[in-house]
């Protein structure tokens, strides 16, 4: 029923019971996770966890907010990690300008385009992390006409969102539509298509309402469905079923 599109499983948040929830979820109604990478470790983790889960698929890239010491000798690893059957992504990749303590901008540029030319290279999707960095972001992906994929819990504007959309990516909803202050989020989630929206919890973080602040799993999807469903004036289930439907076209998974 469910495609999780982005949850961190490989994070230490889940070192207590990692296996055991991964292996009930299909039991929940989720059939399909994305774990994508954050820097070489977490990406060798999302891997291993693809490898033992059947129904656990690995992104694997560098986080703008972790990629301060990367250099070319991390980004060869993300390459001969993107080797393996079950990575079907680079990602999480993209710019963070939210905190003064991140890697400086031009630099998390460079890792970006760097991880953008790889994935056309390898003919791979991409999952974009763009927190406080829209325009900058709109820019880079622009120079890349090629490549596809999604923006991972889109913040931007309806316009911006309007641009992606046009150019053929694809945007993630998470818990945070569930939240008071959604207003611009219902904008974007009503200009979208349902054939472009993907469902994501980004799991451990994010908890969508009723479970705010707690840690968020994957069988919170069902929340954020709710609240999607009711903007685009559709069936949750038929919503879910098209957005799990858009995450095996986009990262070309048949099962
Ligand atoms: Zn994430």
């Amino acid at each position: 029923m469910y495609f999780d599109t982005h949850a961190h499983y490989d994070d230490a948040a889940f070192d207590a019971d990692r296996d055991a929830l991964l292996s009930a979820l299909p039991e929940s109604g989720v059939d399909l996770v994305m774990d994508p990478g954050c820097d070489v470790e977490s990406s060798r983790a999302a891997v291993a966890l693809a490898e033992k889960h059947s129904h656990v698929y690995a992104a694997v890239g560098l986080h703008p907010e972790n990629c301060g010491n990367c250099s070319r000798a991390e980004l060869a690893v993300i390459r001969e990690l993107a080797a393996h059957p079950k990575a079907v992504a680079i990602g999480e990749i993209g710019l963070d300008y939210h905190w003064d303590t991140n890697p400086p901008k031009a630099f998390q540029q460079e890792i970006f385009r760097l991880q953008l030319e790889l994935a056309g290279e390898l003919d791979l999707p991409v999952i974009v992390h763009d927190r406080d960095a829209h325009g900058d972001s709109l820019a880079i992906v622009e120079e890349f006409p090629k490549i596809r994929g999604v923006f991972h819990c889109y913040s931007g504007s309806a316009e911006m969102a309007e641009i992606l959309l046009k150019r053929g990516w694809y945007l993630g909803f998470d818990g945070p539509v569930t939240y008071k202050n959604a207003r611009k989020a219902r904008e974007v989630a009503e200009a979208t298509p349902p054939d472009r929206i993907l469902l994501e919890t980004d799991s451990p973080y994010l908890s969508p309402v009723p479970n705010r602040g707690k840690r968020n799993d994957s069988r919170n999807l069902s929340y954020i469905v709710k609240t999607l469903s009711m903007w685009k004036n559709m069936d949750p289930a038929e919503l879910a079923q098209v957005a799990k439907e858009n995450g095996k076209r986009l990262f070309g998974i048949e099962v």
